[in-house]
């Protein structure tokens, strides 16, 4: 699988604002935010996208999500609310081919997607 940036910043060769980390993810600030709080969250577990998750056990995919979720809480978004989005391929609008969920929050968004 290529190198993405995603892969970097796990191996520290690129400074992020990290947020959150434990054995199974890293969450770390948008360097372009595109709301108050933008969090991506990457599992430690390389996949290159949603699809590709397929290839994981269920229990794999649930941990992954399990943690986009406490990392919501752990940022204080879970009373407000927040928006959770998955790009994926070109259509998508995925930039990096590292699986990621953006974690929006921290005021009113607009509009259903992100
Ligand atoms: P996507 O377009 O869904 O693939 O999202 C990729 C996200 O990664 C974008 O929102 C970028 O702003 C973000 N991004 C790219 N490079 C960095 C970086 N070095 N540090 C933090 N976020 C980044």
């Amino acid at each position: 699988m290529t190198e993405t940036i995603f892969d970097k910043i796990l191996a520290r060769q690129i400074p992020v604002q990290i947020v959150f980390e434990d054995k199974d993810v890293l969450a770390f600030n948008d360097i372009s935010p595109q709301a108050k709080v933008h969090v991506l969250v990457i599992p430690k577990k390389k996949a290159r996208n949603l699809t590709e998750l397929q290839t994981w056990t269920a229990q794999d995919v649930g941990c992954f999500f399990q943690k986009v979720g406490l990392v919501a809480v752990h940022l204080g978004l879970d009373r407000s609310g927040y928006r959770t989005v998955l790009n994926t391929g070109a259509d998508g609008g995925q930039s990096v081919d590292y699986v990621h969920a953006h974690i929006l929050g921290g005021e009113p968004l607009s509009g259903n997607f992100a």
